[in-house]
């Protein structure tokens, strides 16, 4: 795969074997084999990620950071500002080596919508977790009385097939703590996935000798959840990995589109979109609740000075098929790694919103946060 990221399609990588699955692995495994596959091997700078999961990467380098003692500081005042001066940084880092099309949307890191938010939140998380390391009040974490509070502790099962590194291990209370940049949702205090997660945490815990009793989600809203986690429910957790990972393997050395699984729930937030044949053969309009919009089409037309409009007749994706219109592109996110489609190309346009569906042509608009115009290679079908 070329490593050279621009705004044309990248070529999907062939899937690789893995010798070891990690919580992460394991849901997006259970849900397509492709999207793990470029989860475990993909080259993620090749697509632009959204900004709240930049910022997320960020928040949870700082509480790291804070949990293992590295914020500086004997008040809560002097944590909060070690804690935002270590995550401008980071978010300086991160973003350089980001896709281009954020910088050609976005100055800096510090122009992404909700920078300061998180940055908020990163401070108070930090000098919470700060405060409970050095005993005084404030406690965001778990802390045991006698010790045994282990920092992204990293773990490996006995066989070395799974692996993976809780946020925090609170061997004295038996207890796995799971850390959450968002916010929780109105459904349940843990959802399903998080709860999969728990448990494997929980199953490499006890294949370490460290009995867990219970699980918990901490979220950057500052709420908490507990679960209950049986050595039953874990073994079971584990056992059920260890499948998926023989699973995935039966494709290694087998063309990427091999293992895909299209489906509006496999899908909805798949990097893999841009460039994943399986979801572009199957999407359907019935997806765009799940899945978002997503449009392929050839242009027909290029309008507009800075703003910029593409007709094109849509003919897969989320959205309806036929004469179709994107409208207020900016010039500058077409045009920063090459020359703007021109009429016949092929172009994918992901992460648009819907405006008017009933008119002809239909009219999508383009959304500064998400919103990418992908060309198609020309040999691609
Ligand atoms: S877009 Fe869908 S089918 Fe393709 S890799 Fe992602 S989840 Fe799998």
């Amino acid at each position: 795969m070329s490593s050279e990221a621009s705004m044309l399609v990248p070529t999907p990588p062939t899937i690789k074997r893995i010798e070891r699955i990690s919580p992460t692995l394991y849901e997006a495994a259970m849900k397509c084999t492709s999207r793990a596959a470029w989860l475990a091997g993909g080259d993620g700078k090749l697509v632009p990620p959204h900004p709240r999961a930049l910022l997320g990467t960020g928040v949870h380098a700082v509480l790291e950071r804070a949990r293992a003692g590295g914020v500086a500081g004997t008040t809560e005042d002097e944590w909060r500002s070690g804690a935002e001066r270590f995550f401008d940084e980071k978010m300086r880092q991160l973003f350089a080596a980001t896709h281009p099309l954020l910088h050609a949307k976005f100055d800096g890191p510090d122009r992404l919508p909700f920078y300061n938010l998180f940055r908020a939140r990163a401070a108070q998380m930090a000098a919470d977790a700060a405060a409970s390391l050095s005993g005084r009040a404030g406690h965001a974490i778990a802390r045991s009385s006698g010790g045994g509070l282990a920092v992204e502790a990293a773990l490996v099962s006995k066989d070395g097939r799974v692996a993976g590194r809780a946020d925090v291990l609170d061997s004295a209370n038996a207890t796995v703590i799971d850390y959450k940049t968002g916010a929780a949702g109105d459904s349940d205090p843990v959802t399903e996935s998080e709860l999969r997660q728990l448990r494997l945490y929980a199953y490499l815990a006890n294949q370490n000798g460290i009995a867990i009793a219970r699980g918990v989600i901490e979220r950057a809203d500052r709420s908490r959840a507990e679960v209950p986690i049986s050595a039953q429910d874990a073994a079971e957790e584990g056992r059920r990995a260890l499948v998926v990972l023989d699973g995935y393997n039966q494709h290694a050395g087998k063309p990427f589109e091999s293992g895909a699984s299209p489906s509006p729930d496999a899908c909805r937030f798949c990097p893999c979109i841009p460039f994943c044949e399986a979801f572009w053969r199957t999407a359907e309009p019935q997806w765009i609740g799940q899945c978002g919009t997503h449009v392929e089409g050839v242009v027909e037309s290029v309008e507009g000075g800075e703003l910029v409009s593409i007709n094109l007749n849509a003919t897969r994706g989320t959205g309806a098929n036929g004469p179709a219109v994107v409208t207020r592109l900016s010039r500058e996110w077409l045009t920063f790694s090459g020359a703007i489609p021109q009429p016949q190309q092929t172009v994918r346009v992901t992460d648009a919103a819907y405006v008017e569906e009933s008119t002809a042509p239909a009219v999508f608009r383009a959304d500064r946060v998400t919103t990418a115009v992908w060309t198609v290679r020309s040999q691609a079908p």
